[in-house]
């Protein structure tokens, strides 16, 4: 990959955090390790990145985004192998995606360079936090914030380019059921559902907490126009495999276009597999589980790469996906961990 020199000002924190930190007991983005990468933009250009040690920030309280919630992020993991080597998984697609998600936020684009030397730099230094063993991994962050003081609504002139690195282990996502959403939606045609907008998420919490109140861990989202149609779930592109067509939704200004979805597509493609990119309706969904065609739902996503999702809830009704011996869900999760933690072939060369 081109990689255009940038250099990174690099401020080593004192001591190291490291001994500290239970492994066998993280709690999914909740411990930090010693660096972060910190970048502003300000007179109209983004200036030298830095490593810094991980800390609180100082921003006044009239920033941006505290108020119109000018904000876009990232999620990406890093993987050891048994060599200790460290690797990444299509991040020129996650950079390419803050860029985006950024354009839409009338954010200013970060330059490739300083993403990509501020990101292998920060790897370097922190690369005794990343653990060994399929699973393990470390949770990359970049966002991008608002810094301008001044409560005017208009464009920041400011901003603040940031990753944060987070170990993480490797989890079970647990049995997840979802509710397909009848009234309350997460994007509209026009809208900011394509970009890893903050406030996107933000607005899920109250309808995700009233579906996990009636026992679904997640809400399957349908289009803000007629509901008919399903979209994605809160952090994850959606598969439904309908005999043994393997169906998702094409990508839209309201879908996130999702990295471990496009990867599962090649592999399904390479693997023969009958793959329709097209809307699919809710009732297309109950017609085929009362038919027992229905055989798999899954959701795709850096975090946990795929989830098999074990029933849905609609208008009432609840449903059941059978139990499968050939599942895609389990042969995808394998094909990808694989090549992630550089245990198999790279054909598509993913790795980085
Ligand atoms: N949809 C949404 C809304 C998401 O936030 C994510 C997580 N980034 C995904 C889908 C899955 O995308 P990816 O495979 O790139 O993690």
């Amino acid at each position: 990959m081109e990689n255009i020199a940038t250099k990174v000002k690099i401020t080593k924190a004192s001591s190291s955090k490291l001994s500290s930190v239970d492994f066998s007991n993280l709690t999914f983005g909740k411990v930090f390790t010693d660096h972060m990468m910190v970048c502003d933009y300000k007179d109209g250009s983004w200036q030298t990145p830095e490593i810094v040690p991980y800390g609180p920030l100082q921003m006044y309280p009239s920033a941006k985004v505290f108020h119109y919630g000018q904000a876009v992020f990232e999620g990406m993991k890093a993987y050891k192998d048994d060599e200790d080597k460290v690797w990444l998984f299509r991040p020129e697609q996650n950079f390419e995606r803050i860029n985006k998600s950024s354009k839409r936020l009338a954010i200013p684009e970060f330059p490739k360079g300083h993403f990509f030397n501020g990101l292998e730099e920060l790897l370097k230094l922190d690369k005794e936090w990343i653990q060994k063993g399929f699973g393990n991994s470390m949770y990359l962050r970049p966002f991008v914030i608002a810094t301008e003081p001044g409560v005017s609504a208009s464009t920041s002139s400011e901003y603040k380019f940031m990753i944060l690195c987070s170990p993480a282990q490797s989890y079970y996502s647990g049995e997840v059921r979802v509710k397909v959403s009848e009234d309350y939606s997460r994007a509209a045609d026009g809208g900011v559902g394509f970009a890893k907008a903050a406030g996107n998420y933000g607005a899920q919490f109250f309808p995700t907490d009233i579906a996990n109140s009636e026992g679904y861990q997640q809400i399957i989202w349908t289009d803000a126009n007629t509901h008919e149609y399903l979209e994605e779930a809160g952090t994850m592109n959606l598969f439904f495999r309908i005999g043994d067509k393997l169906v998702t939704a094409p990508i839209s200004d309201r879908i996130l276009d999702g990295v471990t979805r496009k990867s599962i597509i090649d592999l399904a493609k390479d693997a023969n597999i009958d793959v329709e990119i097209r809307r699919i309706k809710v009732a297309e969904l109950i017609e085929a589980a009362n038919a027992g065609e229905l055989k798999e739902i899954f959701g795709s996503g850096t975090a946990t790469v795929v989830t098999p999702i074990l029933g849905f809830g609609y208008k009432g009704e609840k449903y059941e996906l059978p139990k499968i011996e050939d599942s895609y869900a389990k042969s995808f999760k394998d094909q990808l961990l694989k090549i992630q933690y550089n245990q198999a072939e790279d054909k598509f060369g993913w790795r980085y």
